[in-house]
Parts: C-alpha cells; structure tokens; sequence
C-alpha cells in the first residue's frame, strides 16, 4: 500500500511527493500499532478478556485524508465533536464502512443530522436529547447506539449528569424503539495520578454495573479513557478509549 508506481514527473519532484506521503502515512500507521500494542499490554496485564477494550478514533480538526489513512491501516470507529463536521466527513468519506461516534455536546437543534448519520452518540446529557434522536432516526436504519454521559468529577462546568439523575434518565432511555442505551461516558476532570484516575474510573464502573442490575439489562459499554489515562481506564474496567491525537498528531484550530 505504500509503494504507489511514481508517474514520469521531473525526479525532484517525485522524490519530495513520496516523501511526504510515505512519512504522513507510516506515521498514522505507527501511532495505531502503538495504542494497539498498549490495549494489549494493559489487557494483559489487568485481567480483561481479550478484545474487550475498543479503540475510538478522535479525528476532530483533521481532514478526511487522514481518516481515510487510518481506515487503509484498519481502523473502523472514529469520533467527531461538531455536527457540520461530522457530516462534511460522512459525505467525503461516503465510499468507506465508518462506524461514526458523536462525542462532542449535542444542541437540541442539531440533533437531526446526527440521528440520520451516527452510528453513536455518547453524550446524552438529558432526556430531550435522547427523545429527538429516537424521533428523528430514519427507520431503514438500526437503532442508535447511546451512552449516557455521567459528571463523575461534580464540576459545574463539565456536562453530563450526575449520578442520580443517570437512573431516571435511563429508565426513559430503554422505553425509546430507536435508541440502544448501551453505557455511560465519562470525562474525568484532568488527573496526573494513577491511583486516583483508577479511584475515579473504578467507580463509573460499580455505577454502570449498579445501573446494568437496575434496569435488568446487561450494559456493555464504558466509553472512558483518554491519553494520559488510559492505564487507569483500561485497569478500572473501560471498553472504549477515546484517542485523538496519539494518533493523528495536533490538532489545528
Ligand atoms: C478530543 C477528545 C478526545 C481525544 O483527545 P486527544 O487529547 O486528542 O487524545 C477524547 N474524548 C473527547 C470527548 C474529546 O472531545
């Protein structure tokens, strides 16, 4: 895949286009089969089953090209923030079998162009945004995969709700025909100690189990883990880490 046949242009030339392309797309390849090996290291090592940890692929503020490099590597899920953006990448990139996630906050009035091209959405962080996107959900499409996004850190900046409105909300959740609640998402407040980033993430974990027991359905999915935790997320039970630029480099705003 890598070695394209060179056109006949002038040798200078040929030698800077190859170059270019080679570095850009080796180094893509690389950063996943790092993560990659890291899942498996951290798997290992934590006793979790083999595969259960899930890598999300954060390609906000990268163009399609790059999403479309890491696809050719293998990469299936990735996740956006912003609702045009999202939908610039899903045309673009309409040829290829994208599992799309939102993770981004979700305006009431957005919510359309979402339930018609996310296969995810993990910040559901009140009812009346899980209601317009069951409502609005095209029939010819499976349901909408959802993940409630808990405020385990209290902070009263941060979205998502807390943990005794997350019941309340789920009960109404898995009432609605076109929605699959399938876990809770949590953004920590920022961390740099292992042992309290695992505290943290232990907990969302009991919650979602507490919460599994209480509905009487088995919820699979702790969307959790960034970068500089994702040690402590994998340790405390995570079964999707959200990376974004481990992978595709800076972001450019
Ligand atoms: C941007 C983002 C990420 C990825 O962050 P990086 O620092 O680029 O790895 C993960 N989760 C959410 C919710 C994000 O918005």
């Amino acid at each position: 895949m890598l070695v394209r046949a060179l056109s006949p242009v002038p040798k200078t030339i040929t030698t800077d286009i190859y170059a270019i392309n080679l570095s850009y797309m080796t180094q893509i390849s690389d950063n996943l089969q790092t993560i990659g090996a890291k899942l498996k290291k951290y798997s290992l090592q934590y006793n979790r089953a083999e595969n259960s940890v899930k890598l999300l692929a954060v390609s906000k503020k990268h163009d399609s090209t790059k999403i479309r490099e890491a696809y050719e590597c293998g990469q299936r899920a990735f996740g956006e923030n912003y609702v045009q953006e999202l939908w610039d990448k899903y045309q673009e990139l309409s040829d290829l079998d994208i599992e799309w996630h939102f993770i981004g906050p979700l305006q009431s009035n957005k919510t359309k162009k979402i339930a018609e091209i996310a296969d995810w959405v993990h910040t559901i962080d009140r009812l009346k945004i899980a209601q317009r996107l069951n409502d609005q959900r095209p029939e010819n499409l499976d349901p909408l995969s959802v993940c409630i996004q808990l405020n385990i850190s209290g902070e009263e900046s941060k979205s998502g709700l807390s943990v005794d409105e997350v019941t309340n909300v789920a009960k109404e959740i898995i009432k609605l025909p076109h929605l699959t609640l399938r876990g809770l998402m949590v953004i920590p407040a920022p961390e740099d100690d292992f042992d309290k980033q695992l505290d943290v993430f232990a907990k969302v974990s009991a919650i979602k189990e507490a919460l599994s027991l209480e509905l009487g359905i088995e919820l699979d999915t702790l969307s959790m883990g960034m970068s500089n935790d994702i040690e402590a997320a994998i340790a405390g039970g995570s079964t999707m880490v959200r990376i974004g630029t481990a992978i595709f480099g800076q972001r450019e705003y």
